[in-house]
């Protein structure tokens, strides 16, 4: 491999924007990353300051981070399943917010059907995605693969190509991988060929624009969705190094979404980025045990 592709979810706060998402990624030794063009939890957003998206792409060219390997993420609130006008008309901004960004990707949660049935909740999804997607659009909806917690949509590939497949502009589609959510839909990670396969299969070939890199803390088909640091969960370190190095996942971009660091074990708040030590584990290929512990005396 001749240049690994790794980084993590940092933030885009308003003082600094995306400049601020660059130094947090240099910080911790990636040369990729994702953010929220605002917080993840809510639609709150700021217009975005042509300034500092100067100064980030000066930074970017500066340390080699291509621009074609940074994604955003779409907040979680936001149904498309629900059939709401807020959901469209908030995707709709984020769109204009990317090429303002000069960004091509969107990851996107393909939805919850809630009290629905789920026919009538991908019936939604495909209205929402036909309203908001325009035919000249320089961005890629990226429709991440899910967990299956509660009520969501897109725990299989065939769900995922059951959407794409009604879109008027499927071409404006890509997917996005999140190892979690894989191992709790059901996939066996330990077999990751067999995976791809069934992708290039089912959705067609370079259709994979982003991959989550994520321990989990359940089992396989847990339907859990929660997030653990690699090498601390289910899957296990080595499976996702094979991942991570996997010769067809070479041009994407592999983002680190684990769990913030708590003060102490008895601690349930999460203060501490573990970003940069894991990225070290994974250019380095070697599990530390102490990961938690050397997080914690380095922030501390
Ligand atoms: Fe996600
Ligand atoms: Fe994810
Ligand atoms: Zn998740």
């Amino acid at each position: 491999m001749k240049n690994l592709l790794i980084g993590s979810h940092v933030s885009f706060q308003k003082e600094k924007q995306l400049l601020g998402s660059v130094e947090e990624t240099l910080s911790y030794g990636g040369n990729c990353f994702m953010i929220y063009t605002g917080a993840p939890q809510n639609t709150a957003r700021q217009p975005i300051n042509q300034d500092l998206t100067k100064q980030a792409y000066q930074l970017m060219k500066k340390t080699n981070i291509d621009p074609n390997h940074v994604v955003v993420h779409a907040p979680y609130i936001v149904n498309l399943a629900n059939g709401s006008d807020f959901a469209v008309n908030f995707l709709k901004q984020e769109v204009t917010r990317l090429e303002e960004l000069g960004l091509k990707y969107l990851v996107l949660h393909p939805g919850s059907y809630v009290k629905l049935t789920k026919e009538e909740g991908i019936n939604n999804i495909v209205k929402g995605l036909n309203k908001i997607i325009t035919k000249d659009q320089k961005t890629f909806i990226c429709l991440e693969i899910m967990a299956g917690k509660g009520t969501e949509i897109g725990t299989s590939f065939l769900e995922l190509k059951q959407i794409i497949d009604k879109l008027q502009y499927p071409e404006k589609i890509k997917i996005c991988l999140d190892t979690c959510h894989l191992n709790d839909a059901g996939y066996d990670i330990a077999n990751f060929d067999l995976i791809i396969e069934e992708i290039e299969n089912v959705i067609g070939e370079n259709m994979i624009a982003c991959i989550h890199i994520n321990d989990s803390k359940n089992e396989q088909g847990s339907h859990k969705d929660r997030h653990e640091n690699l090498g601390f969960g289910n899957l296990g370190f080595d499976n996702l190094i094979n991942i991570i190095y996997h010769s067809k996942l070479e041009s994407v971009p592999k983002i680190l979404e684990t769990p913030y660091v708590s003060l102490n074990e008895e601690s349930k708040k999460r203060l501490y980025p573990p970003y940069k030590f894991e990225i070290k584990m994974i250019k380095t290929k070697q599990f530390d045990p102490n990961l938690l512990k050397k997080i914690r005396q380095y922030y501390h």
